[in-house]
């Protein structure tokens, strides 16, 4: 993961034309943090854990990013996603910078207490470190809109009522109407202006999706309210495949009740990694990341990637794609709709004044199809793919930020060549 961003920020460095230094500068973070945590178990034993948080830049804003628990958290992992937010937060044009951390815990095996006292003794340490202000912390793999209100609640304890700390909270703890339905929801505004560009609309677009928990499950539902035939689903027990159509809501309700899509009446059983070769012209990646390597790249059927989980794709995979003339929506644009309504979230908790539920679907559509016309309009003067834009988008405006800063300092990212 690492390597992976690091190769997309200096390929999009190369384009720009950035000096070693200014790379230097762009990709050392701002504050790494790591706490221990110790907290008494259900019987009495002592639990111990580390807790991580990586604070890359806050030349824009407040960094932003979620709380990942997760025996494979470590530091090197939190930096890297941490990078990817600063750049995320820039292509949407949010006034964040980047963060990320977690807890190296895995919470199936925790007592709801347990991962409370856990919860709560992380920002014990942490509290002086984060804040509206500083960095607000949200909901990543295996934390949920309850550990956000658990997070407030400890947090206000040192400072206040203070909602703005974190965001994903529950409604009744001043979160947003719309938040957990965003990240799917921006991932449909993407392929939407995607398809549009090439005169097409989704109704009728088939559709496959890896992955069906809150971002997959969500972008399924919306995509098919507006016409769009989702073929094929996957989770990390198996598929499901109909080439007239799954039908989403019932899928849904299948997959609360059975824990997986495996089993669903009316479709064909099909292991999970074949998810790629199903014929579709869509393939959401909603699941991990790297689902798309040197190893299955070339099953890929689909015209348009929209890469809705984190680093799904290899640099290796993304260059053979590339050539084969695909459109790959990469994640740092397709997935930002999560981070866009908790920006609203942060908002309404700054204001005091809370926004219906239509506000925040209308905000969020304007936030991801410009960002979709700027990371397009960046790739057509450059020739180049979409990630590479987005990845120049986000490094121009964090570098501009960053020398408005720094006195007397030259500009870290150079003015466009002629373009
Ligand atoms: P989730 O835990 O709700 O769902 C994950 C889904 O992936 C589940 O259906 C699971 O069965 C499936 N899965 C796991 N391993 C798999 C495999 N090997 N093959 C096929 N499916 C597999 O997680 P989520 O919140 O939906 O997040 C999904 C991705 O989107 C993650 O990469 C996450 O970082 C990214 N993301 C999430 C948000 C958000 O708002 N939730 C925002 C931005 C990015």
């Amino acid at each position: 993961m690492l390597v992976a961003t690091r190769k997309y920020f200096h390929s999009a460095a190369d384009l720009l034309g950035l000096e070693k230094s200014a790379r230097r500068i762009l990709l050392t973070p701002y504050r790494t943090v790591k706490v221990e945590l110790v907290v008494e178990g259900d019987n009495g034993s002592l639990l111990q854990f580390i807790g991580h948080r990586v604070q890359h830049d806050n030349s824009r804003g407040p960094m932003k990013g979620g709380l990942r628990y997760h025996p494979t958290v470590d530091e090197d992992h939190a930096g890297a996603l941490a990078a990817l937010m600063t750049w995320k937060t820039a292509v949407v044009d949010v006034p964040f910078g980047g963060a990320k951390g977690g807890i190296n815990c895995d919470p199936a095996t925790l007592s709801r207490r347990e991962l409370s006292a856990v919860t709560r003794e992380f920002i014990a340490h942490l509290h002086d470190v984060i804040g509206p202000n500083i960095d607000i912390p949200a909901p990543d793999i295996n934390t949920n809109t309850e550990i956000m209100g658990w997070i407030m609640d400890e947090y206000s304890k040192y400072s206040g009522f203070t909602p703005g700390c974190v965001t994903g909270k529950p409604l009744q703890l001043f979160g947003s109407e719309g938040r957990t339905e965003a990240t799917g929801r921006g991932v449909m505004y993407c392929l939407e202006s995607a398809l549009e560009r090439d005169g097409k609309a989704l109704a009728g677009r088939t559709i496959s999706i890896q992955g069906f928990g809150n971002v997959g499950s969500n972008a399924a539902r919306l995509m098919a309210e507006r016409g769009g035939k989702v073929v094929a689903v996957a989770d990390q027990y198996g598929a499901v495949a109909n080439p007239q159509g799954l039908d989403i809501p019932q899928l849904m309700a299948h997959t609360r009740k059975a824990g997986t899509v495996k089993g669903f009446a009316d479709a064909e059983a099909l292991a999970s990694a074949d998810i790629l070769s199903v014929p579709a012209e869509v393939f959401i990646p909603a699941a991990l990341e790297d689902a798309i390597t040197t190893d299955n790249m070339k099953q890929v059927t689909a015209q348009y990637i929209v890469e809705a989980a984190n680093g799904p794709t290899t640099p290796e995979a993304h260059e053979y794609l590339v050539s084969q003339g695909k459109v790959i929506i990469p994640d740092i644009l397709a997935n930002a709709g999560g981070v866009t309504v908790s920006y609203f979230e942060w908002v309404q908790n700054i204001q005091q004044f809370s926004w219906d539920y239509e506000r925040v679907v209308q905000e969020l559509e304007k936030k991801m199809k410009k960002a979709y016309r700027d990371v397009q309009r960046l790739a057509d003067d450059y020739e180049v793919d979409l990630r590479r834009a987005a990845f120049m988008l986000g490094i121009t405006r964090v570098g501009q930020a960053s020398s408005a800063r720094l006195q007397g300092a030259g500009a870290l990212v150079p003015s466009r060549r002629g373009k």
